[in-house]
């Protein structure tokens, strides 16, 4: 049985009260019941015993449970979702290493005359981390070392030239070669995105390898080794602060979102030292500063050995619910939508998004986005009691947010009104710090009219905004913009707790979100009562050309969609993309030389040329790869 939030809210309305006797805090004014709701509500969202709203927990069904009852009470429709006020979808959790009994790895070496060979059992731990990065299951593969695992065009360095990795489980080294060199091509003594953990792996997985062993690069163990020393410690023994060949953390190189298969481990130099000097006649460390010196690769295979076992990793299915509340329009426009949506999922108790990691706390995400999800439940309770506009109001709150954007791609991929009739989207997300009267509004340029609306309802209020004109960003309103509907996100801006334990209620303004609040109200009534629909414009977006340099190719992401290679929503209007013949729907699976499984891999093997390149795209089409030639224009 869940406890009745009613009867929860109860009891916390009246600490509340009594605290707030106690500061002597509130306004006046007609806005205290507002003021309180939301303090409540905030509240109750980001109390402990939410468990930080993470996906799987009890926390965050009672937070959805919570949503329903109070669209309920404010006399809002809520069975649009075939009867129900819950749009649920089916959602992986974050991965976690499987028991220690189901994982393991050896080194096999070459088979003698006698047909025996050396074997290496490599423990757990202490010897071999499996990275979330990678996949689970059994492997045997050859093994090759393959430097830093770097493929740089325009540096004229590539790891992978003379040798083919296909199949094998490649040794890479991290970081790039000369590293502390001021005047390296690879950003100096900066590391550069090639150094990227992810980048190493998406390259060789467009090499189409079988897996990737990381090694720890001697510049960093002689560095560790000089710290020790500096603490007067002489050896830094595995596991410890000052262990010079530390094991990575199994999320440190991603989650695994671009759900690989294939195995990604990292293992101890002293494991792989003497396989390299076997078939190098140097140690891993001399073949290191050779690369380095060179400034050219020394890849190759190393003869005869193999690396095999079992990785488990522990992917569990939930399901996520979006919560969906409509206040039906009335009149010639009541079949046209206006939507506003908040995500009330968080991070549980941290895992690979959390920026205190290792950190096995609960994030209770007051700001994140409990401070959004009190507002479109305020912004909702006020609207139903103006009564019905001449469009329809559709509230949604959504889940999976903070896994990548999972429940509002569901939504847009399985509308409950069709997505033609949505003449906007309206998204709160981190709306509880207001600074100096200033808030960010991105999407200012996604739809006609909407710039001017939002200047007149900030200065009628004397607020001030920074403004944004593109409508994709790491929220919600991205997958609404994905699908051509004019958007606007509310955002108070970042801070020092963000996505960390420390993003709690009483660092809420609640004054400031009682202003947001209101302008919410009027701004949505605003656009339900307007004689036109604001029209959809095209921004070209800066979040897309991640990094500044890459070729731009004009993609739009399929924010969601579990796929096997990178599946495409759309294509923007005169973009490489679309005159080369990619259409919505189009999964990309090879772009040049580079197989492609995920985001990582496609940004990875567009960096690998530039503008006016004319490249072979592989996409599968209704289940058939179909081949299309893109000529690539200037990064923008
Ligand atoms: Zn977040």
């Amino acid at each position: 049985m869940k406890r009745s939030p009613v009867k929860l809210l109860v009891a916390v309305f009246v600490v509340v009260v009594s605290g707030v006797q106690v500061r002597g805090d509130e306004p006046p004014s007609a806005g205290r019941d507002v003021r309180q709701r939301l303090r409540e509500a905030v509240e109750y969202l980001a109390a402990p015993d939410m468990e930080g709203r993470g996906p799987g927990t009890k926390g965050i069904d009672r937070a959805a449970d919570w949503l329903a009852a109070g669209f309920r009470e404010a006399g809002l429709d809520v069975g649009v979702a075939a009867g129900s006020p819950f749009q649920s979808f089916a959602m992986t959790l974050e991965a976690k290493l499987g028991p220690a009994s189901e994982n393991r790895a050896e080194l096999v070496g070459p088979v003698a005359v006698d047909g025996s060979s050396k074997l290496v059992r490599l423990e757990l731990g202490r010897d071999y981390t499996p990275l979330a990065a990678g996949g689970g299951g059994e492997f045997d593969l050859p093994l090759m070392f393959a430097g830093y695992g770097i493929t740089a065009p325009k540096e004229r360095y590539d790891d992978y030239s003379s040798v083919d990795p296909k199949g094998k489980a490649v040794v890479i080294l991290r970081r790039e070669p000369r590293q502390d060199d001021p005047a390296s091509v690879f950003a100096g003594n900066q590391d550069s995105q090639y150094a990227a953990l992810s980048r190493k792996i998406a390259n060789a997985s467009e090499h189409e390898v079988g897996g990737v062993v990381f090694v720890n690069d001697f510049v960093s163990v002689e560095k560790m080794k000089k710290a020790a020393a500096a603490h007067g410690v002489k050896e830094g023994a595995a596991g410890s602060d000052f262990d010079e060949d530390a094991l990575m953390a199994f999320g440190r190189a991603g989650d695994g979102s671009d759900r690989r298969t294939m195995p990604v481990l990292h293992v101890r130099r002293s494991a792989i030292d003497p396989i390299v000097r076997e078939s190098f006649k140097h140690s891993l460390e001399e073949v290191e500063k050779q690369i380095d010196d060179r400034f050219a690769p020394s890849s190759g295979p190393l003869a005869g050995w193999r690396i095999r076992g079992r990785i488990a990793i522990d992917r569990t299915e939930t399901v996520g619910r979006n919560v969906i509340a409509v206040l039906p329009g009335k009149g010639p426009r009541a079949s046209e939508v206006v939507v506003l949506g908040a995500h009330y999922d968080h991070l549980g108790n941290g895992g690979s998004n959390s920026l205190s990691p290792g950190a096995q706390a609960i994030h209770h995400g007051a700001d994140d986005n409990a401070s959004g999800t009190a507002m479109l439940m305020e912004a909702a309770r006020a609207l139903a009691k103006a009564g019905p506009a001449s469009r329809t109001i559709l509230f949604v709150a959504f889940s999976g947010e903070e896994r990548g954007l999972l429940g509002s791609g569901h939504f847009t991929a399985n509308p409950t009104v069709p997505l033609e009739n949505i003449v906007a989207m309206v998204n709160l997300d981190m709306v509880g710090r207001l600074d100096k009267d200033k808030l960010i509004v991105h999407g200012t340029g996604t739809g006609s009219g909407l710039e001017q609306l939002v200047d007149r309802l900030l200065s009628s209020r004397s607020l001030k905004a920074a403004k944004e004109p593109g409508g994709f960003g790491p929220s919600d309103h991205a997958s609404f913009y994905a699908k051509k509907i004019p958007v606007l996100h509310f955002f108070t801006g970042s801070h020092g707790d963000y996505h960390r334990p420390s993003d709690t209620a009483d660092k809420i303004n609640y004054d400031g979100m009682v202003r947001i609040t209101e302008l919410v109200v009027e701004l949505v009534r605003s656009i339900a009562e307007a004689e036109q629909r604001p029209a959809y414009v095209e921004i070209a977006s800066k979040q897309f050309a991640r990094g500044g340099d890459r070729p731009y190719f004009g993609s739009i992401p399929d924010f969601g969609k579990p796929q096997k290679g990178y599946a495409i929503s759309g294509v923007a209007k005169d973009s490489p993309a679309a005159r080369g013949g990619l259409v919505a729907g189009d999964v990309i699976v090879r772009i040049g030389e580079s197989a492609i499984t995920g985001l990582d891999d496609f940004d990875s093997a567009l960096r690998k040329h530039k503008g006016g390149d004319t490249v072979p795209v592989v996409v599968l089409r209704d289940g058939a790869e179909v081949k299309l030639d893109v000529t690539l224009a200037a990064p923008r």
